[in-house]
């Protein structure tokens, strides 16, 4: 296929700005195409070579484009240079230099889209000593076959400056109008899209086997299937009846959401914009390998940062250390994580993403290995608001964001790069910091995993209530701890151990060991939340709920200038709840 071809059709689609004509033209571009070249087209006309996923990509210095042009054009540097400035493109600049190159002495080949593709393929593929040189002369060759038209538009494409606006909607549109037999084809070839992520292979396959094809067109290990997404809602009440009374309800973890591919031993891992990041997470790569119980699964996680010692969640932020290209094997220490899966499609030759939800969940279940790093994501069935209420308060306190609520009608498919009623998520609107540190007392204590064996994982802390002369918990808390501080509590806590809960200390936790109270630390929080199972001003601001501190930290300071009864007291804690509520211009009833 002549180049030519894609680069006329590319100057009438700059002309309009109209989605309509813009479709036509794709149209009519796609109709001169060989079924057998028109993924390259398809790839080319998005400024691609290859589907986003692959991550090769053409950006050639704009400095080594004008090299190659003085090249091809035979014109000195500083005449391009002053024409780019002048029309600050260097497609035009192009252009104009090859319109009026000094001779065109050679014998020239018209260019082809294969030439074209293969050419900038090998451009993308070039690295290492040399690498410059090699793809000098790439450009500068295509340069000297190609005409003024087709320079324009071949420079814009190695420099990343293609810029005609056709969204992935608008290559379905015409794709559909192309080969589907018409518009109403849409929706089959887009479904196609959403679980490829290849408007190529979409292409390719519409071209070539018509709407029959796309039917049967089928998830591939490798490919990232777009992701579902869901809709917002912040009443129970609402959530409820847009389920007919009943829902599934998941944790809604806070971390990064993965897409797992596995094939044997080899997994590929995507991230929510469908990005390679399996070199960014090679600890998630090896759970998925050894706890996956299928030899070909794709699954989706969310990603958590966790403390190995407590076993808490951390907050979203701890993640960002992971993003990272070096140094990787130490940030897998530093900020462990755990992944909590939450759907499953596809397993063993059999594509789920048209079964329901709960079909999917309990394949899920069945193929997890679980341990402490790799788990389903927690999950309740849910009837009633004041479910979905306590479920909340549970997630909330264990670190999580709020809820995914979602559907467990017939039609619960997952819904790949769509925004739907499917899935809703129930999050608080508000996020406000705890500025103030509070000073608790050590009630109990849990054992420590991993290093921390022999000391504490994580203590249980209380707030002081002085109307009632007792200690109810408000938080556990495993972060902050040096190892010199573990050692030291272990040590200062063994003259208060006491065989059994303490009368004065309230708590709905069985801790391992349980203290009197005595020792008081300083710790900060994120924030105070209600909560379903701390003790701190039970009943005060909600019937059922106490309050607690999430993401609590030790500071460090040990307050042995405070007896327990001089901790912070309960009646505190529900004026700083208050205080965050005024903040966000919320009051409490
Ligand atoms: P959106 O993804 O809806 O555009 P966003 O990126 O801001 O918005 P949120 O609205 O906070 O994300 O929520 C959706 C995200 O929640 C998912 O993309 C996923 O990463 C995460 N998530 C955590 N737990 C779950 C779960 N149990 N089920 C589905 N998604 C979950």
């Amino acid at each position: 296929m002549d180049y030519l071809i894609i680069a006329e059709a590319y100057k009438k689609i700059e002309a309009t700005t109209k989605r309509l004509e813009m479709t036509e033209y794709l149209v009519d571009l796609l109709k001169k195409t060989p079924p057998n070249v028109i993924s390259k087209v398809i790839y080319l006309t998005q400024g691609k070579l290859y589907p986003d996923f692959v991550g090769i990509e053409m950006g050639i210095a704009e400095k080594l484009a004008i090299r190659a042009l003085m090249w091809a054009s035979g014109s000195n540097e500083s005449s391009i240079q002053s024409e780019l400035l002048k029309s600050g493109d260097i497609g035009k600049t192009a252009e104009t230099f090859l319109t009026k190159r000094k001779q065109v002495t050679f014998f020239t080949k018209p260019l082809t889209v294969e030439r074209v593709y293969e050419t900038l393929d090998k451009l993308a593929k070039t690295s290492g000593s040399g690498a410059v040189d090699t793809k000098l002369s790439l450009i500068s060759g295509l340069l000297t076959d190609a005409t003024s038209i087709e320079a324009k538009w071949l420079i814009r494409t190695v420099t990343g400056n293609l810029r005609l606006g056709i969204a992935d909607m608008t290559v379905l549109d015409a794709l559909a109008i192309a080969y589907g037999g018409g518009k109403e084809t849409r929706e089959k070839i887009e479904r196609a899209y959403n679980i490829s992520s290849d408007l190529g292979r979409v292409a390719a396959v519409v071209a070539q086997q018509g709407i029959e094809g796309i039917e049967k067109f089928q998830v591939h290990v490798g490919e990232p299937i777009r992701p579902m997404l869901a809709e917002r809602l912040g009443v129970p009440e609402e959530i409820l009846g847009k389920y007919y009374g009943s829902c599934l309800a998941e944790y809604k973890y806070d971390g990064e959401r993965v897409q797992a591919h596995k094939k044997n031993d080899h997994v590929l891992l995507f991230s929510r914009r469908l990005e390679n990041i399996s070199k960014q997470y090679p600890d998630v790569v090896e759970l998925i390998r050894t706890q996956i119980d299928a030899q070909e699964a794709i699954l989706e996680a969310e990603c958590v940062a966790i403390d190995l010692e407590s076993g808490d969640m951390r907050p979203f932020q701890e993640l960002m250390h992971r993003r990272r290209k070096y140094g990787i094997e130490t940030a897998i220490t530093k900020y462990p994580i755990s992944l909590f899966s939450f759907d499953v499609l596809y397993v063993d030759g059999a594509d789920l993403t048209q079964q329901p939800f709960p079909k999917r969940r309990q394949i899920l279940e069945k193929i997890i290995k679980p341990n402490i790093r790799l788990k389903p994501a927690s999950q309740q069935l849910i009837k009633t608001s004041q479910q979905l209420e306590d479920f909340f308060e549970k997630a909330i306190e264990e670190g999580c964001e709020g809820l995914m609520c979602k559907s467990v009608n017939p039609d619960s498919v997952y819904q790949a790069g769509n925004r739907g009623w499917l899935w809703i998520k129930y999050k608080r609107d508000y996020k406000s910091e705890m500025t103030d540190t509070v000073d608790l007392v050590v009630v109990g204590a849990f054992h420590g995993r991993g290093k921390r064996v022999g000391a504490y994982g994580a203590l249980l802390l209380a707030t002081y209530n002085p109307e009632k002369d007792q200690f109810e918990t408000v938080t556990k808390c495993g972060t902050g701890f040096t190892d010199k501080d573990l050692c030291q509590l272990y040590e200062m806590l063994q003259k208060h151990i006491v065989p059994r809960k303490n009368s004065r200390v309230q708590s709905t936790l069985e801790a391992d060991v349980w203290f009197e109270p005595a020792v008081v630390l300083e710790i900060l929080g994120a924030e105070v939340t209600l909560s379903p199972i701390h003790m701190t001003a039970l009943d005060i601001v909600r019937r059922g709920s106490g309050m607690a501190i999430r993401f609590p930290r030790f500071t460090g300071k040990y307050r042995n200038d405070k007896s327990p009864q001089d901790a912070t007291t309960a009646k505190e804690i529900v004026a700083m709840y208050r205080g965050q509520l005024r903040k966000i211009g919320e009051t409490l009833p």
